[in-house]
């Protein structure tokens, strides 16, 4: 028997360094906390402050999953869900030209992002990622005891020369977020392109590039990149889309990633064999079908975009010119005044977190959200005697 006893311990839970190291993702805050902290009615509360679509999902999608649930067999309810995602696979190939060898679902593109480490990242590798960038590259990197190499932003946007000359031996990923969250920034797909070449032509298979387009549907048409077929030509591409921000299923949780078969068997060693559950399956499915809701949501956001730049420089506060559904602005003592708007019921993100202790990100509302949000900001900056 062994001589050990549990006093030879020090009776501390033994956690690797990385992840002591973590600091947890600052998720914006849940309308029901605010109304729980500030005494305020749920339904009177704004919440701009994670970039879901204002206008929710598409009427079609709720009445299929009101069909599935209440015309479903009993012999279905129950059920484990495709964990091949087979439908939804199906549609998502032929609707962007993808072989279905070639796509990894995930519980949101975050967990895809998840889903990467875990095939690509271990203990002395590294990964490049911009500052002012997606926290997510960071944290899933850092949890996989790799080593982050975080690249000064140039203007707020993403320096893709300085990422180039940050890859070093060791590094097996680099992470691109086009558009950029929570700055908004874009860049072209132009200079996307040459720089996934350049990565390919110097690294070849040795270092992935992910390409994180949450947001290119608010993206102009004609500014839209069609990064999936980057695929063929440069199989270390990795695209990931969502189905939470434009198609408004944040809540079901559905993404995707394209990228080259082999690529994609590894993603699939590593996933969870359920990740995506039916009613997300589903969603997705009908979602995608739904092209004048996505258009709608398109049209109401660029409006709302015009509305909200234009009182940002009505009231003389520097701001990102965005091509999201969110936009960035200066604001000197930025805690105090998210704090202050969260009291009036209005939910913005403060993101000190991604290295901008004096900005402020607000979600792109429906047109009497914006406008709600433009009267708290300016009775708050009043009050706080920072109105111009
Ligand atoms: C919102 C967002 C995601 C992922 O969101 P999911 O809900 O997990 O699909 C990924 N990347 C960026 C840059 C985002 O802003």
């Amino acid at each position: 028997m062994s001589e050990q006893t549990k006093t030879d311990y020090s009776n501390e839970f033994i956690v690797p360094e990385a992840i002591q190291a973590l600091q947890p993702y600052r998720a914006g805050k849940p309308i029901n906390e605010v109304a729980r902290d500030h005494g305020l009615n749920p339904e009177a509360i704004i919440k701009l402050a994670s970039n879901e679509n204002p206008l929710g999902f598409s009427p079609k999608v709720t009445q299929a999953l009101v069909d599935y649930l209440s015309h479903n067999a009993a012999s279905h309810q129950g059920r484990y869900p495709d964990p091949n995602g087979f439908e939804l696979k199906g549609v998502l190939s032929e609707y962007y030209g993808v072989a279905p060898d070639g796509l990894t679902l995930g519980n949101g593109s975050n967990e895809l992002l998840e889903i990467i480490s875990l095939a690509f990242l271990s203990p002395g590798c590294s990964a490049v990622y911009s500052a002012h960038s997606f926290m997510v590259y960071r944290l899933s990197t850092q949890a996989r005891g790799a080593r982050g190499i975080e690249v000064p932003a140039k203007d707020l946007g993403l320096d893709l020369d300085a990422m180039f000359e940050a890859i070093e031996p060791t590094t097996r990923v680099v992470y691109v977020a086009n558009p950029n969250n929570p700055t908004g920034t874009f860049l072209q797909a132009q200079a996307i392109e040459s720089f996934v070449q350049r990565v390919y032509e110097r690294y070849g298979k040795g270092v992935l590039v992910v390409l994180d387009e949450a947001y290119t549907e608010y993206l102009e048409p004609s500014l839209r990149p069609n990064s999936l077929s980057l695929i063929e030509a440069y199989p270390n591409v990795v695209v990931l889309r969502t189905f939470s921000k434009a198609y408004g299923l944040a809540g079901l949780r559905v993404g995707f990633a394209a990228a080259d078969p082999q690529v994609t068997d590894y993603l699939n060693r590593v996933r969870q064999p359920f990740n995506v559950n039916q009613l997300a399956q589903l969603a997705a499915t009908v979602a995608l079908k739904d092209e004048g809701f996505l258009q709608q949501s398109y049209e109401s956001n660029r409006e709302g975009k015009q509305y909200l730049s234009q009182a940002f420089e009505r009231m003389g506060i520097p701001y990102m010119p965005s091509f999201t559904n969110f936009i960035l602005f200066e604001q000197p003592r930025a805690a105090e005044v998210a704090q202050a708007l969260l009291a009036k019921g209005v939910i913005v993100r403060p993101v000190a977190g991604d290295g901008l202790p004096n900005h402020l990100r607000v979600s792109i509302g429906t047109a009497s959200e914006n406008e709600a949000f433009v009267t708290a900001l300016s009775e708050v900056l009043q009050a706080m005697g920072l109105a111009d």
